[in-house]
């Protein structure tokens, strides 16, 4: 049993958004103020907006809410470096004065009634809460089978995703601190926090249209994502390019003896077709191959570097700068 009420931060990342940070910080003030009289959160909890290098009017507005109420804070990163690192920027620095961090969209997707529910799970025990979507009505037609095709090939190969879940969650300060030693650079945090362990429930919520203004993830980010998001969990892809190997291999043991049984029966000059086709198919293969096996080392050489994955340039509305 976790104690209550508890200091709740809630982890907003936020990449040009200022069309929908009006309703957001009212709609979470309304929120929190509630689960205050609920007795479910202290006075210290605290919205967290992370400005992921906008270039629009975003960090002005974190700015000045958190001036008019000591509920929001912000963090302003150096430059843009996508929502996984500015989330993760978020919750690492919430976890230092916060007992529980919930992360979540700023565009109101996230449908934010699903926090008390996330909160009762924890003060029953949970160290994680995964926000799940109950239907995606709101996404396009190509969008939803796409996602849902995705969820089962990762778990088809071995990779411990939450069917339907995005990044909406609640993570207790322990939890935390084992994501905390996750050093990776390419991050896939949906991944990672299930790799984490404890305790963990799911709460069932309706994702929503965005609020205003335009989606921060278009196709080609998203693909990229969604092969980060592989190559991140799994290795399976060089053993598929190992076990392509071996059947090609095999293949060609049976055109060998093939070739050589024509060979003797006097044919050998017919055969350009076939001959045309093995060059374009094992060039193609071998090409793919190598491409994959390359992704990994692309990643390994990321990894090596050590780069630092966010830079916080300033602060606001945090006690202290730690
Ligand atoms: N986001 C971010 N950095 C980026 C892109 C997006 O911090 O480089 C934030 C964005 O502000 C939003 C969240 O990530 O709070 C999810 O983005 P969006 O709603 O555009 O994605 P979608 O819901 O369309 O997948
Ligand atoms: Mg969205």
């Amino acid at each position: 049993m976790m104690n209550r009420p508890t200091t709740l931060y809630t982890v907003i990342p936020c990449y040009n958004e200022e069309e929908v940070l009006g309703e957001t910080s009212k709609r979470m003030q309304q929120k929190y103020a509630d689960l205050y009289d609920k007795g479910m959160i202290t006075q210290n909890s605290k919205v967290l907006f992370v400005n992921d290098g906008s270039k629009d009017g975003t960090w002005d507005i974190i700015c000045s809410l958190s001036q008019q109420n000591t509920c929001f804070a912000g963090i302003n990163l150096s430059r843009n470096r996508g929502h996984q690192n500015a989330l993760l920027a978020g919750i690492l620095t919430a976890k230092q004065a916060a007992d529980v961090v919930i992360s979540m969209d700023a565009d109101l997707q996230d449908d934010i009634n699903a926090i008390d529910e996330m909160l009762e799970k924890y003060f029953d025990g949970c160290d994680v809460v995964y926000g799940v979507r109950s239907k995606r009505e709101s996404d396009t037609f190509f969008k939803r089978t796409t996602a849902q095709g995705y969820y089962k090939f990762m778990h088809r190969m071995g990779a411990e995703v939450v069917y339907n879940h995005a990044d909406y969650r609640l993570m207790s300060r322990r939890a935390l601190e084992g994501l905390a030693q996750f050093k990776e650079v390419n991050l896939f945090l949906r991944g990672m926090v299930p790799l984490v362990g404890y305790k963990s429930d799911v709460v069932y919520y309706e994702r929503g249209e965005r609020f205003a203004g335009q989606s921060k993830y278009p196709l080609k980010k998203m693909l990229s994502f969604a092969a980060d998001g592989i190559t991140s969990l799994s290795t399976d892809p060089i053993r598929w390019v190992l076990k392509l190997g071996a059947g090609i291999f095999v293949l060609s043991l049976i055109m060998l003896i093939y070739s050589v049984v024509r060979w003797a029966t006097g044919h050998t000059t017919s055969g350009w077709a076939s001959l045309m086709c093995s060059i374009w198919v094992i060039g193609g293969l071998t090409l793919i191959s190598i491409g994959v096996i390359g992704e990994y080392i692309g990643k390994i050489y990321m990894e090596t570097k050590e780069r630092p994955r966010y830079i916080i340039e300033s602060c606001v509305g945090l006690e202290e700068r730690r």
